[in-house]
């Protein structure tokens, strides 16, 4: 995909990362899409790998982590981990949900997307192809993270936040900011009859989403389809930015577990409350 990026690319320390143009303007959040650029891991996982359960050696992952830390100005013993299962289960967290140490980080339960309003945390979620999306309400200062493949797409997790943050913290549309951040495009992401149908009984304005190519099969945008959920559920198109970068084109940059056929590392989404 050649279309020009919402998102900023940025480099420290020799780190390139993103940010999202409408959430620098806030002051309120530091906030960063990884790239795989200047980490210590070696192959597959060369060289910026944040994923902890993969074959990687934990002590890399660990010096990587330091280093996006570093970057961001964050404290280390401030992030806070998903679960991510592809599921739609949606965590509050609070000063305990910190983790101790990188390899235990996990909550037990599935979680694909974390909320608070809590200063002192650092939100991450992980990423190899699936859709990072940012929330911030700039009034009420609340911050999430969500993480959407396919299944919580057709979950509609992007809509299930924005009901969390109304019910928890009394959010309103109008003062919601949310990115979408880099992932498999439309260009790369073939899918097959299956997922076809889960987004046929999901979606309307399907030919929007998902073109037939000559193979018969299609070419899901998952960037468009949370898009439609957002614009749904009352978030103003101003507010959401769209990276529109394609974690598959831009294997340099990113991990993609399509084009690297699962042998590879994770990208973050991490936001903190400033
Ligand atoms: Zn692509």
């Amino acid at each position: 995909m050649n279309k020009s990026s919402g998102f900023t690319l940025r480099e420290k320390n020799g780190v390139l990362y993103y940010t999202i143009p409408s959430f620098d303007r806030t002051n309120l959040v530091k906030h960063m899409f990884t790239t795989r650029v200047k980490g210590v891991s070696e192959f597959p996982f060369a060289s910026l790998n944040l994923g902890i359960n993969r074959e990687d050696k934990i002590e890399n992952v660990k010096e990587n982590f330091k280093i996006v830390c570093n970057v961001l100005d964050v404290s280390i013993d401030s992030l806070v981990f998903s679960n991510q299962v592809h599921g739609t289960n949606i965590k509050i967290v609070d000063d305990e949900d910190v983790c101790e140490e990188i390899l235990s980080l996990h909550p037990e339960e599935g979680v694909d997307g974390l909320l608070t309003n809590k200063r002192d945390l650092t939100l991450c979620t992980f990423y190899a192809d699936c859709v990072p999306i940012f929330f911030l309400d700039y009034k009420k200062k609340v911050i999430g993270l969500a993480h959407a493949g396919w299944r919580g797409t057709v979950g509609k997790i992007a809509g299930k936040m924005i009901d969390k943050m109304i019910e928890t913290y009394d959010c309103n549309t109008d003062n919601i900011l949310v990115g979408i951040g880099p992932s498999i495009g439309p260009c790369c992401y073939e899918v097959d009859e299956i997922v076809y149908e889960k987004f046929n009984n999901n979606f309307t304005n399907l030919e929007k989403l998902l073109i037939s190519n000559d193979k018969g099969k299609w070419f899901l945008d998952l960037w468009a389809a949370n898009m439609l959920i957002l614009k749904c559920k009352g978030i103003l198109d101003k507010n959401i930015t769209v990276s529109r970068l394609c974690t598959s084109c831009n294997n340099d940059k990113f991990y993609s577990y399509r084009k690297e056929n699962g042998e590879t590392g994770r990208l973050a989404a991490i936001i903190h409350l400033i």
